[in-house]
């Protein structure tokens, strides 16, 4: 069986941008590269999953969240590094009904796990949003981290967010299984 890290995408691997479909404004956070390089070493597949309801609200279609996806592969691929696969949640409720894969529900990690052999409970996953940590809990990874990057500052002032385990960066949530 493979382990995974499972990230969220917007404010985690890329800056948050509101309704990011621009590969012109897509650009890696603090220390991903080294981040994503050292979840390699550790043998860890490297997932994204991220929500991108802004297809379902008609900003933005499927192509141009792929466009996006394209520039964050070029940007690693420029450093020797990879995500291995990116799972996408395009739904929002009030556009396209209830889905069983917008975070917090677990649908794109199960989802992930049957295709690449993944043992969710040796895996790991971080976001910026307290339903990224959710998701993680609702699919029954190890360990559901909180990141400081994008809104996860933000979050952490909630008082949902008290028993969350908190990162400073991507490097840091690495270094804790290392
Ligand atoms: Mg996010
Ligand atoms: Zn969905």
């Amino acid at each position: 069986m493979n382990k995974a890290f499972f990230l969220d995408r917007d404010g985690v691997v890329v800056k948050q941008v509101h309704y990011l479909c621009d590969p012109e404004q897509t650009e890696l956070e603090k220390n991903v590269v080294t981040a994503i390089r050292r979840m390699h070493e550790l043998g860890y597949l490297v997932v994204v999953v991220t929500n991108q309801s802004g297809v379902a609200r008609g900003k933005f279609t499927m192509k141009e969240v792929e466009a996006v996806h394209g520039k964050i592969t070029q940007l690693l691929a420029a450093e020797g590094e990879k995500i291995d696969a990116f799972y996408i949640c395009p739904h929002h409720p009030e556009y396209d009904g209830v889905c069983d894969c917008r975070k917090p529900a677990p649908g794109l990690i199960l989802q992930a796990a049957d295709e690449h052999g993944i043992d969710i409970a040796q895996s790991i996953m971080v976001g910026d949003k307290l339903s990224d940590v959710r998701c993680g809990i609702n699919a029954g990874v190890k360990a559901s981290l909180l990141i400081s990057t994008g809104y996860g500052s933000g979050e952490r002032e909630k008082p949902e967010a008290a028993e969350v385990l908190f990162v400073n960066d991507l490097k840091e949530a690495v270094d804790k299984f290392a």
